[in-house]
């Protein structure tokens, strides 16, 4: 298996991709063919574990790793990390209306799935094309990565890591779980600006050359564990394989059926591992792509202009909180039949004016597969609230989003096919927004209060590595102004 940028030509194997995160010309690394799953795969993936379907699915991508090295890496990743034994468990809700239940790893969101494994897949690739040096991971978080990061590569030798978090965007559990971070290679950094001022900023050191010629002179080198990086989105095609397998074995859908999978989407990274996991052969018929009010996506979806000159909106979905979606350019490429010269105007034009438009006929391709929609705050509560209350079930505001725009399109189209939604949170990370949607009484004034009152109220269970947080010290109190980012990391590296 080769990979190349979305800007440029270029041939790589999986393990410099992983390491290197970003292509050095700025654009994004993307399978240059997608493998075929055969039916005969699919057939014994039915009676295998979660573990084992990964290792099938990985082995397709990592063509430069040995069997034995996938397999310690998953095995290193989902082996008593997550609360259940399966990592991924579909739950049906009502007839052909499952959730994809993605938040039962130690952070309680759905970045674990991939960032438990990220390491790994890290740590191998390295000793293979960087040897003996320290890799540097950078990340910008709306919240959740930044924690499932730290969590996956704390103390994990030969790594650094360094956390950005827009100071007033993330949710105070999101915020306590970073500050709280123990290991003694993590550091964790508010910016005074948004996420896309941390993106922007981390995207900017990744091409710095004198930032690169500073590491290199330590014998260091830069990684991502942002969505970016394809490490990330190789774990993530897994559970959508595994969700259908699942269809297929709770005897929701025949093999071959057609299913629809609905995502509440940021930065296009989940649902754009949807859509690898259909070009490997997986019968998904619609993706949904589900925004806050940061409608973004929405508007490209419905009239192919993305135009991020607009206001941004805090929310109580806070990790969708984004107006640049950098994994939509991967999408972009595959749409525009590989053209990067194509993709490379596309993301000029971003840069300069904020704006770019894409042709008909790849707005028809697009619109053939995605939906968009989206839905603001008080109809997440209202969906929060009629979950609970009608189907005993409840979830985050993300996941809220995600039900909300899909009851509009299946109110839009009558389409009543097989539906997959992916959640993507534990409820309890979001216990003031979640709280006052089930409960009608007074408010507890703390977060710990609002998460022993969620759990009295519904009578479900607190995650452990939440309800531990209420005795940590918070460790990391930085908070800098955005140009100062390279400062701090050069501090934090010595
Ligand atoms: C990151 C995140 C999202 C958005 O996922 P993308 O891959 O960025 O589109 C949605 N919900 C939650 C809870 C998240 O943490």
């Amino acid at each position: 298996m080769e990979f190349t940028s979305t800007r440029k030509k270029q041939n790589f194997e999986s393990a410099k991709v992983i390491c290197q995160g970003l292509s050095d010309e700025g654009g994004l690394f993307v399978p240059k063919c997608f493998p075929k799953i055969s039916d005969e795969l699919i057939d014994k993936l039915i009676d295998m574990d979660y573990k084992q379907r990964a290792f099938e699915v990985l082995k397709f991508y990592l063509t430069d790793f040995t069997d034995d090295e996938i397999k310690n890496c998953v095995k290193g990743a989902y082996t008593g990390t997550f609360e259940n034994e399966e990592p991924a468990p579909v739950v049906e809700v009502k007839k052909g209306e499952n959730i994809l239940e993605l938040w039962h790893g130690p952070t309680c969101a759905f970045k674990d799935m991939a960032l438990q494994l990220l390491p790994y897949l890290l740590t191998t690739s390295a000793k293979k094309v960087a040897k003996g040096k320290t890799m540097v991971i950078l990340v910008a978080t709306s919240g959740d990565t930044g924690k499932a990061a730290l969590d996956g590569f704390a103390d994990v030798e030969n790594t650094k890591i360094i956390v950005f978090y827009p100071q007033d965007g993330v949710s105070p559990m999101q915020k306590l779980q970073m500050t709280t971070q123990t290991g003694n290679n993590v550091s964790v950094c508010a910016i005074k600006g948004n996420f896309d001022d941390a993106q922007t900023g981390v995207k900017n050191i990744f091409g710095d050359e004198e930032m690169k010629k500073y590491l290199a002179d330590k014998n260091m080198e830069f990684s991502s564990a942002n969505s970016i990086n394809f490490g990330r989105l190789v774990p993530q095609i897994v559970y959508y394989v595994s969700s259908y397998v699942d269809l297929i074995k709770q005897g929701k859908i025949n093999k071959g059926d057609k299913f629809n999978v609905v995502v509440p989407t940021g930065n296009f990274g989940n649902i754009l591992a949807a859509y690898y996991a259909k070009q490997m052969g997986i019968p998904i018929a619609k993706f949904i792509c589900a925004s806050n009010k940061n409608n973004i996506l929405t508007d490209f979806i419905n009239t192919g202009v993305y135009d991020r000159n607009r206001d941004f909106y805090t929310t109580t979905s806070p990790s969708m909180d984004i107006l640049i979606s950098s994994n939509l350019e991967r999408l972009l490429y595959h749409l525009y039949d590989e053209d990067e010269a194509k993709i490379e105007e596309l993301m000029t034009s971003l840069k300069t004016s904020g704006v770019y438009k894409i042709s008909d006929e790849v707005k028809a391709k697009l619109q053939s597969e995605f939906f968009g929609g989206f839905c603001d705050d008080a109809a997440t509560k209202a969906t929060i609230a009629k979950m609970f209350k009608e189907y005993n079930y409840l979830c985050d505001t993300h996941t809220a989003v995600a039900v909300n725009v899909y009851d509009q399109y299946v109110e839009k189209t009558g389409d009543n096919t097989v539906t997959v939604i992916a959640s993507t949170a534990s409820p309890y990370k979001f216990s003031a927004s979640v709280l006052p949607a089930v409960f009608d009484g007074e408010l507890p004034n703390s977060e710990f209060l609002m998460v022993e009152k969620l759990s009295e109220v519904t009578g479900t269970k607190i995650p452990k590595s939440l309800a531990e947080l209420k005795t940590k010290e918070v460790l990391h109190k930085t908070c800098v102004e955005k140009q100062e980012m390279e400062n701090f990391i050069k501090e934090f590296l010595g």
